[in-house]
């Protein structure tokens, strides 16, 4: 059964915030419905509001999971955002943005703040799409975790959220008490993903301060548990969406995954000047795709001029931790939803993922990656 948009409006007719009904209030961004019958849908509100409007976001939420058909439903409330500034659905539909700043306004960034029981939070970050970030993020995850630590994996590439295939993962997480939701199990990794919640195409025409709003939500109202090292997956790229989510995520450093051409290279680097912008301390690139293995005779071949990344570290003054090659076994494994990692756990993949898990794990835990770098002057 398909839940229109005015069900869901007329659900909401119940439902005031401020004396007025929400529906009319002119707050409201676009109803998002996917075809699994999950809805999402977001609040405009000023920061200062945040409190007060809680009651108001788990009132809606209410109104609308009674709806005959509705498996699921995701609201959430949205800072950053002058009143009724949400576009019209229509012209947004399909468009991926990533302008972190509505007309004329700075966003206000969230101040960090630690995530009780989690120890350590690094993000696997890199300069454009396509590079294999989400597939290193999912291997080291469970590279921590083969290296003995507790490990969870937040996919907060919201516009292709991509972990819930990587783990083979297609349930919908649990809500245990109140707004708390239970991460799901990916081969002993606690895994979130907006992709849980909503379909891939809702979450494409989100705007900068609603993924914003969606990824402080799974960072903080998951029950994420003890963890030692919480993975996060970020978006890919250097806009203003990025800066302010690794501004906002209370991070201990950042990976950079780049692949060996020059282009790739380039973006790695504005991923570095990033990171940098806002002092998290780059723990160090990975050259992905380093080099091609031959599915056939077994043969290596550095198509891509295999080197670049580890100069490139090295130019910039930020360790190089190792590299993967373009191997078809790691695409087809990623496909099926059965990591290498854990498909081949004392094959040679998993042997250079575990080592790069163990240098970012030594630079974390000695606090090592927290003190200032020497100043390197690039002439
Ligand atoms: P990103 O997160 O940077 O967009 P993905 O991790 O989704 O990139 O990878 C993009 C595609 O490349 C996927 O199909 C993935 O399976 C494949 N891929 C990534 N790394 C490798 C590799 N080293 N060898 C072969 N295929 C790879």
């Amino acid at each position: 059964m398909t839940i229109s948009r005015d069900e869901v409006l007329a659900a909401l007719a119940t439902v005031d915030l401020a004396g007025t009904p929400l529906a009319g209030s002119g707050r409201l961004s676009e109803i998002a419905v996917d075809s699994a019958g999950r809805i999402s849908l977001a609040i405009a509100i000023e920061p200062s509001e945040a409190a007060a409007l809680e009651s108001v976001r788990a009132a809606a939420e209410a109104a609308i999971r009674v709806l005959p058909g509705v498996t699921g439903v995701f609201v959430s409330l949205t800072a950053d955002r002058p009143r009724g500034a949400l576009q019209a659905p229509a012209a947004r539909a399909g468009v991926q943005s990533e302008d972190a700043r509505p007309s004329g306004r700075t966003p206000r960034v969230p101040v960090p703040q630690a995530i009780p029981g989690v120890a350590q939070i690094v993000a696997v970050a890199s300069g454009k799409g396509g590079v294999g970030k989400s597939t290193l993020a999912c291997n080291l995850a469970l590279a921590f975790q083969a290296n003995g630590l507790r490990v969870g994996l937040l996919d907060a590439d919201i516009y292709g959220p991509s972990a819930p295939k990587l783990f083979g993962l297609s349930g919908k997480p649990r809500l245990i008490s109140g707004r708390i939701i239970e991460p799901l199990d990916g081969f002993g990794v606690k895994v979130m993903s907006i992709g849980f919640l909503v379909e891939e195409d809702s979450a494409m025409i989100w705007r900068g301060p609603m993924v914003m709003s969606a990824i402080t939500q799974m960072l903080r109202e998951v029950a994420w548990g003890d963890l030692d090292i919480l993975v996060v997956d970020m978006p890919p790229g250097t806009g203003d969406a990025q800066l302010t989510l690794a501004q906002a995520t209370p991070l201990a450093g950042a990976v950079i995954v780049s692949t060996p051409q020059d282009l790739a290279l380039i973006d790695a680097r504005r991923g570095v000047a990033m990171f940098r912008k806002v002092a998290v301390p780059i723990l160090g690139i990975v050259e992905n795709m380093a080099t091609f293995v031959c599915p056939n005779c077994g043969s290596v071949s550095p198509i891509f001029g295999h080197g670049g990344a580890r100069h490139e570290a090295e130019r910039l003054g930020v360790p190089f931790l190792g590299e993967i090659p373009l191997d078809m076994a790691l695409r087809e494994s990623s496909d099926a939803g059965r990591p290498l990692m854990v498909d081949q756990p004392t094959g040679p993949h998993a042997t250079a993922f575990r080592a790069i898990a163990d240098a970012v794990w030594r630079r974390v835990a000695s606090g090592e990656a927290a003190r200032p770098a020497p100043r390197i002057v690039i002439a």
